[in-house]
């Protein structure tokens, strides 16, 4: 017997994440490149200082405070509105929706994505026993929504995984596919938008928001890690029908939520203005930098997200290693042969410009 007594199928598998390493340019994990202001900062202070007075305490098992301001936070994108009870959170939307796997799936269950897509989907199906179905997307990244009803009506999944803008692609999905899915799927289960770079979508296409009053098995997730800039207090949230947030709360750990999560991300919350405010710098610099990468003859994916994936590569390794060496840290993630670059401030897109223009001319 091997030490220690792992279960089978996680034996030899190595933990998930990007490197982390101290380099000039990190434009690897698709984070927002600007930090909080002095005036965000001393809020944030204040706010931790008050919960630590009652740390003694365990925090507000239902963060009822926290669920409104989310609430308040999310109506602004649906003519609908978004109530309290519609609201759940954890710590970063990788717990949401490993929740969400650990309440509908588990063993004798299936859930299902399109490939290339978000590598932790098929961890949170293994992590809670849920056998994995992975479909294809198509060549430009899209789904061919024929074929992905198809699946689903094969495999009956309880949870499928639609990120709408997809990672490692950028692509968004438009609103007819999500509600031709959220029927197919229909009561046997919860599909899942998963809309972690929705702030970044280009104008025109709407939120899956606007979908809830037609959809009771649908789940659209967020987080405060990307547009919000604040991927280092981990809070991503997600808005659903009040059953599914109620069927959540069977299975999250009591206080999974801390009181300094808690006041962090209400404090955040309360400078939303200010702290989403470069998003619209960031989306034109992510079209820049597309249109620039097509320019120097490169293929890249549409992008509705804060990165841009391209190729291809004949040894796309070399092309990571050497952006590396003229310290530019990118991520090598994707179908064989492509890059992702998260987008950062002009400095650092000239940066990694300069530097992959020098790969290039070195490669020959
Ligand atoms: N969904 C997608 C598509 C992501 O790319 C990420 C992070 N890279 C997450 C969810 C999880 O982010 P977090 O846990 O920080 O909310």
């Amino acid at each position: 017997m091997d030490f220690p007594p792992l279960r089978e199928e996680l034996r030899g598998l190595q933990p998930y994440g990007a490197p982390q390493l101290d380099v000039p340019v990190q434009l690897n994990v698709n984070e927002n490149p600007y930090g909080p202001s002095p005036a965000v900062v001393a809020d944030i202070a204040t706010a931790v200082a008050e919960a630590a007075g009652v740390l003694n305490r365990y925090p507000d098992r239902e963060f009822t405070e926290l669920r409104s301001a989310l609430a308040a936070y999310l109506s602004r994108d649906t003519p609908h509105g978004i109530s309290p009870a519609q609201v759940w959170a954890a710590n970063g939307s990788n717990e949401v929706m490993l929740q969400l796997l650990q309440a509908f799936g588990g063993p004798g269950r299936c859930a299902l994505s399109f490939a290339p897509t978000y590598s932790m989907y098929p961890e949170y199906a293994r992590d809670t026993m849920t056998d994995w179905v992975q479909g294809r997307r198509e060549d430009d990244f899209s789904l061919d929504l024929d074929a992905a009803r198809a699946l689903v009506e094969e495999r009956r999944p309880s949870v499928v995984l639609l990120p709408s803008p997809n990672n490692p692609t950028g692509t968004a999905l438009p609103p007819e596919a999500v509600s031709a899915l959220c029927e197919a799927v229909g009561d046997e289960g919860v599909l899942v938008v998963d809309e972690a770079y929705g702030e970044f979508r280009r104008t025109g296409t709407p939120s899956a928001l606007e979908l809830l009053p037609q959809h009771r098995n649908l789940v659209v997730s967020r987080t405060m890690s990307k547009a919000f800039a604040l991927a280092g207090a981990r809070l991503g949230y997600l808005a659903a029908s009040p059953e599914i947030c109620d069927a959540i709360r069977v299975v999250r750990l009591p206080y999974h939520l801390s009181a300094v999560t808690q006041a962090v991300a209400l404090a955040a919350l309360r400078h939303a203005p200010e702290l989403l405010g470069r998003v619209d710098d960031l989306r034109a610099e992510r079209d820049a930098t597309v249109a620039w990468l097509r320019e120097r003859g490169h293929t890249v994916a549409d992008s509705d997200a804060n990165f841009a994936l391209f190729g291809t590569f004949p040894d796309r390794h070399a092309v990571w290693q050497g952006l590396l060496a003229r310290g530019v840290l990118i991520r090598e993630v994707g179908p064989e042969g492509w890059l992702r670059v998260s987008i950062g401030t002009a400095e650092e897109m000239t940066a990694f410009k300069q530097a992959l223009v020098e790969v290039m001319e070195e490669a020959g």
